[in-house]
């Protein structure tokens, strides 16, 4: 390894996720020794499309990737599977101004936005074919054990490692993973016209949610679009996803039915069952904490577990800011800070996010005409994002003042 690993300074991530770089990012600039060590010879960013929200695109702005070309400001809308408009996702003005970013969710290609902060890490940082068995907490350094036999000595030691993570199943015993109930057909095609811009849609029919937003994928112009159904683990997998997808977005209105004939289905669409976790109320325990899908796997309902992971990165390496990692005190007020910001707060995004898919697809039929009538003729829904989804995440971004480009 060419890069120094000073005692006090010793930073072992595991995991070249989203959250993992992000933390290796922010730790570095604080002046930090990052290792990120990841199981596959290289990281590989997970195929499809996600969206982003501002304070993510302002946490990645301060690393350093030019958001010039990143993704393109949208409206969010929620409608019927008739096309007919339930709600519109408010944006904040002052948020807005404050970040010097229009909108709230921009669409970018999962692996786009994965290279760009790929780009930053410094030549050396990442060590690929390291796949963690367990650690060693011996109060005054932490030592990983690898599946290569190998060992390292580090001050402290993140758990990035995802939804089966290795770091958090020893620190807080077994996940308990169950089925979150539903299951997400996630693709993207290039551009094609006849599409009003800037606009996104989420729609519904009474069991499925078909939905797309326009996104950009390396500078060029494109869409995201996806398909949640209910589903368990012992749901079959359609033989045929092409005819099966294509069968249930022709139920819904224009343009939804056209973006099957657009995608290559064989590289360009990925099914996900989704999973989640009982929350916990600690992510640290000793010289070890952890961060992302490691502690909080989300569904896609919240968009929001990739932008979770990168804020839980940042704000992980702002309360550390800088101290002697040898010193158990420094590690327990900044974890505790960390902690004081993020746990609550993901786990209300995690179980409202659940919250949804439950209240979408696993209505008994007449409740579900209830819903819909709901929905179609009052307000209710776009008071339900407000309160639980926008307004903590407005909060949260206008308290996130040192990354305001102008002040409130
Ligand atoms: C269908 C779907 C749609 C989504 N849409 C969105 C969206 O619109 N917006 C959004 O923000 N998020 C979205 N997400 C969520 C997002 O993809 C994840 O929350 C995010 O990838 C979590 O990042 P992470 O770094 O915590 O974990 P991961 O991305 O899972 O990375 C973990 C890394 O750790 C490595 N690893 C695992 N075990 C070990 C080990 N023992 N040793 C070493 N390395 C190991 C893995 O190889 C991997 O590289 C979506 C997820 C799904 C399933």
């Amino acid at each position: 390894m060419g890069l120094s690993w000073r005692a006090g300074k010793r930073v072992a991530i595991v995991g070249a996720g989203p959250g993992g770089l992000s933390a290796a990012l922010a730790l570095n600039a604080k002046g930090y020794d990052v290792r990120i060590f990841e199981r596959h010879q290289a990281p590989r960013p997970l195929g499809g499309a996600v969206l982003l929200s501002v304070p993510v695109l302002a946490i990645l702005r301060q690393y350093g990737v030019d958001l010039s070309n990143f993704g393109s400001y949208t409206v969010t809308q929620f409608r019927n599977s008739k096309g007919k408009l339930r709600a519109t996702l408010p944006f904040n003005p002052v948020v807005e101004k404050q970040f010097g970013i229009n909108g709230w969710h921009y669409g970018v290609l999962r692996s786009s936005a994965f290279a760009h902060m790929l780009k930053l890490i410094p030549e050396g940082m990442i060590v690929g074919s390291h796949g963690l068995t367990s650690y060693n907490d011996k109060g005054d350094a932490v030592i990983l054990l690898f599946e290569n036999g190998e060992t390292v000595e580090a001050d402290m030691l993140i758990g990035a490692d995802g939804v089966n993570s290795v770091v958090s199943r020893q620190a807080f015993g077994d996940a308990g993973l169950f089925h979150a109930g539903v299951r997400v057909w996630l693709a993207w095609c290039n551009h094609f016209e006849g599409i009003p811009a800037n606009v996104g849609c989420i729609s519904h029919s009474r069991t499925h949610q078909a939905s797309f937003f326009p996104m950009l994928h390396d500078g060029k112009p494109g869409f995201e679009w996806w398909v949640v159904e209910a589903s368990s683990p012992e749901a079959p997998v359609p033989s045929d996803p092409k005819a099966y997808i294509t069968d249930i977005v022709s139920k819904f209105a224009d343009p939804m039915p056209r973006f099957p004939g657009h995608t290559d289905f064989s590289t360009q669409m990925f099914r996900w069952e989704v999973y989640n976790r009982p929350s916990l109320k600690s992510w640290s325990k000793g010289r070890v904490v952890c961060l992302g899908d490691a502690v909080h796997p989300v569904s896609p309902y919240a968009a929001y577990g990739m932008g979770m992971a990168i804020e839980d990165g940042y704000f992980l390496a702002k309360y550390l800011d800088g101290g002697d990692l040898a010193d158990r005190s420094v590690l327990r007020s900044a974890f505790g800070a960390y902690e004081a910001q993020r746990v609550a707060y993901c786990n209300h995004h995690v179980e409202f996010a659940r919250k949804l898919g439950r209240v979408f697809h696993h209505l008994p039929a007449p409740l579900a005409i209830v819903r819909d009538l709901v929905y179609d003729n009052t307000k209710l829904l776009e008071k339900n994002l407000s309160k639980d989804y926008l307004k903590t995440a407005e909060e949260f971004s206008m308290a996130l003042t040192e990354l305001h480009v102008v002040a409130a």
